[in-house]
């Protein structure tokens, strides 16, 4: 690629939740390497016997498989497992990241859980799997920003914290258990922190993807076909006739806002939560 068109070159990012083989943190990964950041891949360690049938058949490796990924084209990158709930593994993957690559620009908060619970009303629920969903999706955004805030401000050079929300975020649904509050809370935590952070010329936004073609947006249809009784494709095929253009999103069209909210077009924006969701929601 020509040079000039790797506009975060020099830059590190972190990214959570980036060790599946069909997650949208492995697309926004691969795409801020390409885009000339080191990378810091972090994932949830996984034992072998819990990966999905197409990771085992791959022999995929979660973060260290993203890594060689980027390594293989001559990005720089550090896999790192790390829970976005333990403050002390939060803090770690900071001071790890910068004495691999020196310094930290950009955090993406991708890491998220749906519905544990399965699809539930919320008097059906069992108190743990509320607590972990607001756990997962809340707290662990509260805990990397909280420890990347102040590296942010003592290099004084600005940076970007990208939050991933959801559509499930802006807009009510049913039997969505503690992710749906927990997705709206994540955006009052970034414009709560735009401001915060503004002063050091360090933007913080959201992105709230629609339906998007992963693992976990596939168990949604398995555990909505389940509650329902209707096959899985049925159901993945009927939630494309709801979305104007009429297809999910593909994890690299996510990766791509991030890209443009990482890099210096839009230093500008901040305190955004901006949809990429097909057109489903227009405001
Ligand atoms: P995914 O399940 O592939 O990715 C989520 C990642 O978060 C996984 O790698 C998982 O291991 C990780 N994770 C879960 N708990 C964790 C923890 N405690 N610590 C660290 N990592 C943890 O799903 P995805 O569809 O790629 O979702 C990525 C993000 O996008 C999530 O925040 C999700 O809520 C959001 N999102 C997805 C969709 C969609 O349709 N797929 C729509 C809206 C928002």
């Amino acid at each position: 690629m020509c040079p000039d068109l790797r506009p975060l070159d020099g830059k590190v990012a972190i990214v959570t939740g980036a060790g599946r083989m069909r997650g949208i943190g492995r697309a926004i990964a691969l795409r801020l390497a390409q885009d000339g950041a080191a990378v810091a891949v972090t994932a949830l360690a996984r034992s072998p016997v819990s990966l999905p049938g197409h990771e085992r058949e791959a022999g995929w490796r979660g973060a260290e498989s993203v890594a060689d990924e980027i390594a293989q084209d001559a990005g720089r990158a550090l896999p790192l497992d790390l829970d976005v709930t333990q403050p002390d593994q939060v803090r770690s993957m900071i001071e790890q990241t910068r004495r691999q690559f020196g310094r930290i620009d950009i955090l993406v908060n991708n890491a998220g859980l749906a519905l544990v619970s399965g699809k539930k009303n919320l008097w059906e629920m069992e108190d743990d799997e509320w607590f972990r969903e607001i756990d997962v999706n809340l707290h662990g955004v509260y805990h990397c920003c909280k420890a990347v805030a102040p590296v942010l401000i003592e290099q004084g050079e600005g940076g970007r914290i990208i939050n991933i929300s959801s559509l499930a975020g802006r807009l009510g649904q049913s039997q969505y258990g503690g992710y749906t509050p927990a997705k709206f809370a994540v955006i009052g935590l970034t414009q709560m922190l735009a401001l915060e952070l503004a002063p050091h010329r360090v933007t913080v936004n959201a992105i709230c993807p629609g339906s998007t073609d992963t693992d976990m947006m596939d168990g949604t249809f398995r555990r909505t076909g389940e509650r329902m009784s209707l096959p899985f494709d049925a159901i993945k095929e009927g939630v494309k006739r709801f979305i104007p253009l009429g297809r999910q999103a593909d994890p690299a069209e996510i990766a791509g806002v991030v890209a443009y909210l990482a890099s210096p077009l839009s230093a500008y924006i901040t305190g955004q939560a901006i949809n990429v969701d097909g057109g489903i929601l227009m405001r």
